[in-house]
């Protein structure tokens, strides 16, 4: 058993039910929601921060249960992690999603402890609220930072090698098909030469937009370097992946990308395709790539396989 469920003040739990004005005072200080209860889910007390935070007084709260103050959702919620921290008595840390009273989205942190009666029975809990809403939301941010191309909102390389992986482990457990489609802009130095480097961003999260466009939501789409973009398919037969890259191809070269002076930009993409037959994922890019370098040789806007 951990140390704070030991502690007895020397019965902490009359000692929290008799309204001590020095520890109000204390608890009040703190900026974070705090709040008492008994076995039965009773609160004994709280600090001023809880009262803000659940929009209910401290004289509306004591020696109400949370099934006479919540809907039976939310206390049957409450009172199954309660039962948890009693059975299993010591600290209990976890994170929870909730609807404010205001009915925002919150993230919170729930830190409880629970403490014995003079006769070691496990009496009640304190609780601590952490709102880690705005943590929550910048990890958000960065996650998607880290894993997505600002330009073309594509996965970046890392990223989707890492989802490259997990695809060719169910393939190499022989669930489903692989393919990894190479694919490189042709002549793409030039747009950048004749029409500037801004058109030719412009240029690559057009091609992003097709890509995006025609594919399907299992098909994991990657900005690989400058102008090279990587697929991968899972689900479709050999037959099935290269008639996926000549649909990607012809899509390409059948659109065209407006200039500010109304011309139309067109493009073309060479594309090389590998399949997987158990060779390593680094083996099928390699492939792909010796492919998509055939497909520059024959003259480009083609799709070459392995
Ligand atoms: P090929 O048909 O043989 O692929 O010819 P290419 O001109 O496309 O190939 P090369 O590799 O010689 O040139 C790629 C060009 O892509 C060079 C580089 O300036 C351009 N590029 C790479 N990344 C970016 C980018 O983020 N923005 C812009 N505007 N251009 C980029
Ligand atoms: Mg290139
Ligand atoms: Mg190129």
């Amino acid at each position: 058993m951990d140390k704070l469920t030991e502690i007895q003040v020397p019965d902490l739990l009359s000692f929290l039910s008799n309204n001590s004005p020095m520890l109000q005072l204390m608890i009040d200080t703190l900026p974070v929601p705090i709040f008492y209860k008994d076995v039965a889910g009773v609160y004994l007390g709280c600090n001023k921060a809880f009262e803000d935070f659940i929009k209910l007084t401290r004289e509306q709260m004591i020696g109400r249960s949370v099934y006479e103050l919540f809907d039976k959702e939310l206390a049957d919620v409450y009172q199954q992690a309660d039962q948890a921290l009693f059975d299993d008595p010591g600290i209990q840390v976890y994170e929870k999603q909730i609807r404010s009273t205001e009915g925002d989205e919150l993230f919170v942190k729930f830190h409880k402890t629970s403490f014995l009666d003079s006769n070691n029975q496990v009496a009640g809990l304190i609780g601590v609220i952490f709102d880690i809403t705005e943590q929550k939301r910048l990890e958000a941010v960065l996650t998607q930072q880290a894993s997505v191309d600002d330009l073309t909102g594509l996965f970046n390389r890392r990223e989707g090698l890492k989802r490259g992986e997990v695809m060719h482990k169910i393939a190499s457990r022989g669930e489903g098909h692989l393919a990894v489609l190479m694919l490189d802009l042709d002549h793409f130095k030039q747009v950048n030469d004749k029409y500037g480097h801004l058109v030719g961003d412009r240029a690559l999260a057009f091609v992003a937009k097709i890509l995006t466009d025609k594919s399907r939501m299992s098909d994991v789409l990657i900005r690989y370097g400058g102008e090279e973009f990587m697929v991968i398919v899972s689900g479709n037969s050999e037959n099935g992946a290269a008639a996926l890259a000549e649909y990607y191809r012809a899509s390409l070269a059948n659109s065209s990308m407006l200039l500010d002076d109304g011309k139309p930009l067109r493009l073309t993409v060479s594309i090389g395709l590998s399949y997987f037959r158990h060779q390593s994922l680094a083996q099928l890019i390699h492939e792909a790539d010796t492919a998509l370098y055939e497909a520059k040789r024959r003259n480009r806007n083609t799709v070459c396989s392995f």
